[in-house]
């Protein structure tokens, strides 16, 4: 085997989704850098693979980057795994990654498993355009004020949310986004529960609410990217909207311009006290 670092994808939940290349690139390395070493146990142990385990995190100190580069040096390579799927997708390994190239070593991807694709894929939703926006801020103000920056936003969206947040997350989406819009919820991909489910957010609301084992296990929630036929706000609605709100309370100012242009009320009341501040 070459010397380097390999990134090696593992399975979402499914171990038979384990490549043929993994395998041999995980029986063959001198050293396996699993973000938890107990976790990934399990998957050497299903596939009889005795090759050393090490710890790595991106809060690991110096230590465990020179052991891994002193490893690749000697003309050894490294495995690096993380719990589940891909590393660095909202996993560890980003520090390491650099610090091996750094070092003038190479580094190798063993594609396999990501949630975020594996769900994209089935999901019914466009694929030409996606941003992945891995986990929302877990605090409610933060969680809003990145959904209402990416409610504008044309290509899909991929969020990964822990279980115990999925509503909160469906209710504050259903806000920002809009009750209409289309989304999907993809829970236990690969795995024995796998469901996927595409609906309105407002229908998704209700179904999750609906049944508590809906909010179980992992989750990926995707959304349709907003429809590009939004009209702008020209300076000539922005006029026409300072002008009402003059003669009328801004609410019903933006609800006005809202009912005439097909644009959203929030985002003109937004951009009303936006005109005031100024
Ligand atoms: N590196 C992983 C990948 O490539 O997808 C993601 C790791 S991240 C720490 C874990 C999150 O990924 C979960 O909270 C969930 O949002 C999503 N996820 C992982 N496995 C999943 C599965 N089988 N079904 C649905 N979502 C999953």
């Amino acid at each position: 085997m070459d010397s380097g670092l390999y990134v090696v994808a593992t399975p979402i939940g499914n171990l038979n989704d384990l490549g043929v290349r993994a395998l041999e690139v995980l029986r063959g390395v001198e050293l396996i850098a699993a973000e938890d070493t107990r976790h990934s146990q399990r998957l050497l142990q299903h596939y009889a693979i005795d090759t050393p385990l090490m710890a790595y995190h991106d809060h690991s100190d110096e230590r465990a980057v020179r052991k891994i580069c002193a490893c690749i040096e000697s003309g050894g390579s490294v495995a690096l795994v993380s719990d589940a799927g891909t590393p660095l997708i909202s996993d560890p390994g980003y520090r390491l990654v650099r610090a091996v190239q750094d070092a003038g070593f190479v580094v190798r991807p063993i594609p396999g498993a990501c949630a975020a694709v594996a769900a994209l894929s089935a999901s019914g939703l466009a694929t030409d355009r996606f941003l992945f926006e891995g986990f929302l801020p877990a605090r409610a103000g933060a969680r809003t004020h990145r959904l209402e920056r990416l409610a504008r936003e044309t290509a899909t969206l991929i969020f990964y949310e822990a279980p115990h947040r999925v509503l909160e997350c469906l209710q504050a989406m259903t806000t920002a986004f809009g009750a209409g819009r289309e989304a999907v919820l993809a829970r236990e991909v690969t795995k024995t529960f796998e469901t996927i489910r595409r609906g309105t957010l407002e229908e998704l609301l209700a179904f999750v609410e609906a049944d508590a084992n809906q909010q179980k296990g992992e989750i990926v929630l995707l959304v349709a990217g907003a429809r590009d036929d939004t009209p702008e706000v020209t300076a000539a609605i922005a006029g026409l909207l300072q002008r009402l709100a003059r003669e009328l309370p801004a609410k019903t100012a933006a609800a006005v311009v809202a009912e005439h242009t097909g644009l959203r009320k929030k985002q003109l009341y937004d951009l009303l006290l936006e005109l005031k501040g100024k």
